[in-house]
């Protein structure tokens, strides 16, 4: 398979070529029939000419031919194109304009002079004679009103018609030959402008793939590369930017990455040492007191609990964004049974915390089906009761339900202390916590799986929040209006 580059050149340039070689023939084809033409016009006006001047110098039936015939109407002597000839009705040659008596005759057949006697008419031919293409007319000689006496040959030499249509051939062949010299030329010039920007994505992926497969390649080196900017407002100019886009996105996306590695093996590591230190101070401190001893331990303990819970919910994440397989699993949900049993954890959770200051409610509730998967939505929701319990611990916490026909809308309103609007914007973010939140249990992983599992199922996460007044996050999901017999699941892009 050649490049495009090559094909589009030869393309361009047979394109050029043909249309330039058409051309010539059909200039070649007219300019030649043209000249032609005239040529046999000239004759037929010489033979009326001719003919006359003959009938002139011709007398009586059976004819007496002069000595010599004049040809006055034309100079036939000093044209040394022109050759003419009078033969009797019998073929004798009574006349011959040429002086040499050795040249042949004019190569017409008796049979010829008949038929042109026969007919009355003039005949035209076209013979080489002497090398030259010449045009001879063949012309029937009348005397004495309509007495058939011979026949008039007149020939002219179509030699200067073959020289300039020989000066034209050479001319278009020159054409043609510059044409196609330009049209390759061309061709190749502006296909390799054309082309400029496709040869600079290749570069620029060439160099990224480089970057990546070194043995020392460094990521965000290779993913910081751009392809320049061209001087293109179309298809290509798009083209440009769309991989600049895409190499952007890739960067922001790797970055994240990045942060996230970073971010989880902080976290990991700051219960590690804690575990490590107590675990070192209990080994070599022989003298501590028993309480100090259980304390250490404890403390220990606790850190390991934590640290399981992260590995848990940094595993879930991964499993969670690595898999759209799960929806392999997803089965119509009784969602409103769901939020029943996340209601009574939240219960469940706050006597267990002794948060005597919270009191959590449940309204709107409807029978509604969604298509997914129960114990991921239960998780879901309780990400949301466990953040009013940690960060809302006093007032109300309404876990609301409402639906329309194509949706199922689960709200957790608290009246805590609310998010502020420069934390807002981010608390999906893995790892994010707010200022306020630190002093608290967590990662800041918690939001960031809800949405994840939340968008997996079609649905969507929105917040909003007062500072000081309460915070309320609302999940919609698509309802499942008809149970479907088959087991189906429903059209993700219905009402988008
Ligand atoms: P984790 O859930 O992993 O234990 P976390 O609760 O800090 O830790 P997220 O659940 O992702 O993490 O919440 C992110 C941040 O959003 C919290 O640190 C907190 O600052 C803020 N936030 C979340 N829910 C609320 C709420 N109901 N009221 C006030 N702030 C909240
Ligand atoms: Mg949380």
């Amino acid at each position: 398979m050649r490049s495009l580059r090559h094909r589009l050149i030869i393309w361009t340039t047979s394109l050029v070529f043909a249309l330039f070689a058409i051309l010539s023939i059909v200039t070649y084809y007219l300019q030649s029939h043209s000249l032609q033409d005239n040529a046999r016009q000239t004759l037929a006006r010489e033979v009326l000419v001719v003919r006359a001047d003959v009938q002139q110098q011709v007398f009586g039936y059976p004819p007496i031919w002069p000595d010599g015939i004049r040809l006055i109407g034309i100079n036939a002597i000093s044209d040394p194109g022109l050759t003419v000839e009078v033969r009797g009705v019998a073929g004798t040659l009574r006349y011959k304009t040429d002086s040499d008596p050795n040249d042949a005759p004019l190569p017409i057949t008796r049979s010829e002079d008949l038929q042109a006697m026969s007919s009355g008419t003039t005949l035209y031919y076209t013979r080489t004679v002497q090398g030259d293409r010449t045009l001879i007319a063949v012309t029937p000689l009348m005397a004495n009103g309509n007495e058939l006496i011979g026949v008039v040959h007149v020939a002219r030499s179509l030699s200067e018609v073959d020289a300039a249509l020989g000066n034209l051939k050479s001319l278009l062949v020159i054409m043609n030959l510059v044409a196609l010299a330009l049209a390759v030329f061309g061709g190749w010039f502006l296909t390799r402008s054309a082309l400029a920007p496709l040869t600079q994505i290749a570069g620029v992926a060439n160099a990224i793939t480089q970057s990546l497969t070194k043995p020392n390649g460094r990521t965000p080196e290779a993913l910081r590369m751009r392809v320049p900017p061209v001087n293109e407002t179309g298809e290509l100019g798009n083209l440009v930017e769309d991989v600049n886009h895409m190499l952007a996105a890739l960067e922001r996306y790797d970055e994240r990455q990045r942060h996230f590695i970073a971010d989880a093996s902080h976290e990991l590591r700051t219960p590690l040492t804690t575990i490590r230190g107590n675990l070192d101070l209990v080994r070599r401190s022989p003298d501590l007191s028993p309480e100090e001893r259980a304390q250490a331990i404890q403390d220990a303990a606790d850190e390991s609990s934590r640290m399981a819970i992260l590995i848990n919910d940094l595993l879930m994440l991964a499993r969670a964004e690595s898999s759209g397989a799960t929806r392999k699993f997803f089965a119509p949900v009784e969602i409103d049974a769901v939020l029943v049993d996340v209601f009574r954890l939240a219960h469940e959770r706050i006597q267990a915390q002794d948060l005597r200051h919270l009191a959590v409610q449940l309204v709107g509730l409807e029978p509604a089906q969604v298509a997914g998967d129960a114990m991921q939505l239960r998780q879901v929701f309780l990400i949301f009761v466990d953040n009013a319990l940690k960060y809302a611990p006093t007032g109300t916490l309404t876990l609301g339900m409402s639906t329309t026909p194509s949706r199922v809308n689960i709200t957790f309103a608290d009246s805590g202390e609310g998010i502020a609007p420069k934390d807002l914007p981010h608390i999906f973010d893995r790892f994010y916590r707010a200022d306020t939140g630190r002093d608290r249990e967590g990662s800041g992983l918690g939001l960031a799986i809800a949405r994840i599992l939340v968008e997996q199922h079609g649905g969507a996460i929105t917040v909003e929040s007062a500072p000081g007044r309460g915070t309320t996050f609302t999940v919609a999901l698509p309802r499942l209006s008809h149970p479907p017999s088959s087991g189906g699941l429903p059209d993700e892009h219905a009402d988008r």
